[in-house]
């Protein structure tokens, strides 16, 4: 998505696209990433929700031929128009304040205190053992 020249460079400065509209989180999951940074007490959340809801994992980009390619949050419902969290009331802490367009200074903010204070996961093997 193409937007104004200023967000053009905000784009650049924070390595994040923007894929909000008119300022507002579209739900298009663009960055329900695999690996996500989280701590001990969101892992026992996740899987504790996961257990009493029956959670499944989702899979994208033709599964059976390219599963090592599928970068995509397995908690990520895009069967739909618009995209769902299947874990939504549990979902971690860096997805509670990630919105992509927020300011380069947010952004590096963020990224600095959640990997300094959180480990990296590989959602779909913790979670799911792939
Ligand atoms: S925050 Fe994520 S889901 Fe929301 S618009 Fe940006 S990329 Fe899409
Ligand atoms: S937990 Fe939910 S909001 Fe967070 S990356 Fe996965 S699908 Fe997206």
């Amino acid at each position: 998505m193409i937007g104004t020249i200023e967000e053009v460079i905000r784009d650049m400065e924070t390595g994040v696209l923007d894929f909000t509209k008119n300022g507002e989180c579209s739900g298009c999951g663009s960055c329900c990433s695999n690996y996500l940074p989280m701590s001990e007490k969101e892992i026992r959340e996740i899987r504790k929700y996961m257990k009493k809801h029956g959670v499944t994992e989702k899979k994208h980009l033709m599964p059976t031929l390219y599963p090592m390619f599928d970068l995509t949050c397995p908690f990520l419902d895009d069967s739909k128009e618009k995209n769902k969290c299947t874990i939504y009331p549990a979902r971690p802490q860096i997805c509670r304040v990630f919105v992509c367009n927020q300011p380069p200074s947010q952004v590096n903010e963020n990224r600095e205190l959640f990997w300094r204070t959180r480990m990296p996961v590989n959602m779909r093997k913790i979670f799911f053992g792939g």
